[in-house]
């Protein structure tokens, strides 16, 4: 394809960071310096904007980078591009520069910036869905997904051979705050024989008696809860559990670790060909849209309206197969 519309590119990586945005914005950078495009980047999201520190990229910048997890561009949130002043100073900034596109791989609130941005006059926009929750709507899989699913699975293997040798029942808390997917994926994978997420809330009385009722008791046990809308709120969950049974859980929070760590295979393969599928929708005339991977095809979508919030989990059937399978 001939680039006749686009001459300079800015790339950023905003929000919160997942495993494989480095393969993305390795694609995307090297996919635009082959259609003859000048790179730019932006450090820490949008607010290398704001500073004004905006810097040519090379084909060199993300040599060795596709294997690493986190996001060598820095990611992070900057609530000032949230003002309309502060986006026209942006706007302005990126007008001298003669930026005329932008990728951004980031969430919904990174997408929400970039689409006020080019309404506003600003240059073509293209998102990267990118978050280990699964949760942007409009796409199939964001970038991370995978990675921090296995991530989450060995931590539970780990935690089920200790389980079983001393006859204890664990609480693992995942990441998670407004979707299931990942609680739901690790939760099958890892035998857990409860799934908490918060798109089915559970009471803890509800919960205590699926215990009690289980069809076959066991000595050691592995449920998997979502965060919700309280990162650490398994803590509180097993006093209440010991309060109404009597029986002890112990609490494993996964935390940041699930955020982190080399890319798998899925999540580089996606990625990288995100990166490259953004570059070409945007030569061939596309903007405000991300590249989404719907029924095993990359396509490219509107970015998602605010207004509808996160894509939630809709598999309780998977869930229920799920008791079945681990005897509950
Ligand atoms: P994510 O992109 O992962 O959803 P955030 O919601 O934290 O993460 O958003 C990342 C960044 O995107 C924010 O720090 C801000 O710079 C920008 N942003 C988010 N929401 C808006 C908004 N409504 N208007 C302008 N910029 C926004």
């Amino acid at each position: 394809m001939t680039n006749s519309t686009i001459k300079k590119l800015l790339i950023l990586t905003s929000g919160g960071d997942a495993p494989g945005m480095n393969a993305a914005l390795r694609a995307a950078v090297r996919t635009a310096i082959y259609h003859g495009i000048e790179v730019y980047g932006s450090e820490a999201g949008y607010q290398g904007l704001i500073d004004q520190t905006v810097f040519p990229i090379s084909s060199k910048y993300v040599a060795n980078c596709l294997q690493r997890g986190g996001t060598i561009l820095k990611s992070g949130r900057c609530k000032a591009f949230m003002e309309k002043t502060v986006r026209d100073e942006c706007r302005q900034y990126l007008q001298a520069l003669e930026i005329d596109a932008m990728v951004v791989l980031g969430g919904d609130g990174s997408f929400r910036g970039a689409w006020l941005l080019e309404n506003e006059g600003g240059p073509k926009t293209m998102g990267i869905p990118c978050t280990i929750d699964n949760d942007i709507l409009g796409t199939e899989y964001t970038i991370g997904f995978d990675t921090a699913c296995n991530t989450a699975l060995q931590a539970i293997d780990k935690i089920r051979d200790t389980a079983f040798s001393h006859n204890r029942h664990f609480l693992v808390e995942v990441m998670g705050r407004s979707a299931g997917f990942l609680a739901v994926e690790v939760g099958i994978a890892g035998g857990a024989e409860f799934v908490l997420i918060p798109e089915e809330p559970l009471s803890t009385e509800e919960l205590v008696q699926r215990i009690r009722n289980r069809v076959r008791q066991k000595l050691a046990s592995i449920i998997v809860v979502a965060e919700a809308e309280k990162a650490g709120r398994s803590v509180e969950l097993a006093e209440q559990i010991k309060a109404l049974s009597g029986i002890t859980y112990r609490v494993c929070i996964l935390g940041h670790t699930q955020r982190g760590g080399s890319p798998t295979v899925k999540d580089r393969k996606i990625a990288s060909l995100m990166g490259y599928d953004a570059i070409q929708a945007l030569l061939a005339g596309e903007s405000q849209k991300m590249v989404s991977l719907q029924n095993e095809e990359l396509v490219t979508v509107p970015f998602p309206d605010p207004s509808l919030g996160a894509r939630a989990f809709t598999g309780e059937e998977l869930l229920r197969i799920n008791r079945i399978i681990c005897g509950v």
